[in-house]
C-alpha cells in the first residue's frame, strides 16, 4: 500500500504537528504567501498559509466562536463590525448570527485564499459571501482603518496570520490608534494573540501596545486542538469598558436576544466569562 505523504507543520523550528494527507485540493503561491489546502485523515480539511495551520474543518468551531461570539456579546450592542484577515470567511459567518449586526465589513489582504476557501472550504463561510449585510473587500487592513471613517465600527476583529510578514502591520501602534479612532465609544477590537505556551512575546508586546490606545486590555483564551501547544489567547481591548468582569446572566441574556444560545458547540456564558480568568503563566503577560 503506497505510504500517503505528510504535511508537516513549519511553525516552529523544533516542534510541530503533521497531518496524513489524503487527497491535496490546492497548493500555490499568491503574492502574499503560500497556500496549501489538502484533505487530512483526521481532521477534515485543513488550510494552511506559509506552512502554519490556520483552520481545519474539524476544529473550526472552537476558534471562531470565541473571537467571534466573545467581543460582540460583551459589546451587547454591536450593529457595525469590521473582520480584518479571515479569509476563509468562518469569522463572517459567526458575526451574520448574530441578529442585531447591521453590518459586517471583511478585508483579506490576499483575493486567492477568499477565491480558495469559496471553492474548497464551502462550509466554513456557508451563505456568509451572499449576506446583504456583508461588504468583503480585498485590501490591507491598515490600509482600510487609516482610511475609515471615525466612530464607524462598534468591533473590530482581526483574524491575521501572525505578526510575520503581511499580518506585522495589524499589530502596530499605528494600527490600534487608527483602530480606536473609527471605533465608537464602547467599541473594542479583539486580535488573534497566538500561544503563549510557545509565543508569549505576541501576547506581552501586542497587549502593550494596545495599551497606548485604549484604557482597558485584557485577553481571554479558547483550546483550539490544532494550535498547538495548549491555550490560544484573544488579546482584547475596550474604549467604553472592561471585559474581564461580565456578568454571566447578563452574557446569558444577550446570547438569548442575538439568537446565539445553543447553537454553539464550544461558546457558552459560562465558557465567555471563564476564558478571561487566566492561568498565572498566561496572565503573566498581560500589562499591569
Ligand atoms: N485563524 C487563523 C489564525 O489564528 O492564525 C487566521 C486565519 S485567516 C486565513 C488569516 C488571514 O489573514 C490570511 O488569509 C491572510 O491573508 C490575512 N492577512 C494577513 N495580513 C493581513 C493584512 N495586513 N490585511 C488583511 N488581511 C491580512
Amino acid at each position: 500500500m503506497t505510504s500517503r505523504p505528510w504535511f508537516d507543520e513549519t511553525l516552529y523550528e523544533g516542534w510541530g504537528q503533521r497531518f496524513r494527507i489524503v487527497r491535496e485540493l490546492a497548493t500555490l503561491k499568491s503574492d502574499f504567501q503560500d497556500i496549501a489546502i489538502f484533505e487530512s485523515q483526521t481532521h477534515g480539511r485543513v488550510l494552511a498559509l506559509d506552512g502554519v495551520v490556520q483552520i481545519t474543518e474539524r476544529d473550526e468551531f472552537v476558534y471562531q466562536e470565541m473571537i467571534a461570539h466573545v467581543p460582540l456579546l460583551a459589546h451587547g450592542a454591536a450593529k457595525s463590525v469590521l473582520i480584518i484577515g479571515a479569509g476563509d470567511g468562518a469569522v463572517l459567518r459567526r458575526v451574520l448570527q448574530h441578529t442585531g449586526v447591521r453590518r459586517a465589513v471583511m478585508v483579506e489582504i490576499d483575493g486567492e485564499v477568499i477565491r480558495l476557501a469559496r471553492e474548497f472550504l464551502p462550509s466554513l463561510a456557508g451563505d456568509a459571501w451572499d449576506d446583504p449585510r456583508a461588504e468583503v473587500i480585498v485590501g490591507d487592513g491598515i490600509d482600510y482603518v487609516a482610511s475609515a471613517a471615525a466612530d464607524a465600527f462598534d468591533v473590530i476583529i482581526v483574524d491575521s496570520t501572525d505578526p510575520i510578514g503581511v499580518g506585522e502591520v495589524l499589530f502596530s501602534d499605528d494600527f490600534y490608534a487608527q483602530s480606536a479612532r473609527v471605533l465608537t465609544a464602547n467599541g473594542l477590537i479583539v486580535n488573534q494573540c497566538g500561544v503563549p505556551f510557545m509565543q508569549a512575546d505576541e501576547l506581552r508586546q501586542t497587549s502593550l501596545r494596545r495599551a497606548k490606545s485604549f484604557p482597558h486590555v485584557s485577553a481571554y483564551v479558547a483550546a483550539v486542538p490544532t494550535y498547538v501547544g495548549g491555550f490560544m489567547t484573544l488579546g482584547v481591548a475596550a474604549k467604553g469598558q472592561g471585559l474581564a468582569d461580565a456578568d454571566v446572566e447578563l452574557i446569558r441574556a444577550r446570547a438569548t436576544a442575538s439568537s446565539i444560545l445553543g447553537k454553539t458547540q464550544y461558546w457558552t456564558p459560562e465558557i465567555h466569562v471563564g476564558s478571561f480568568n487566566l492561568p498565572p503563566y498566561i496572565a503573566a503577560h498581560l500589562p499591569g
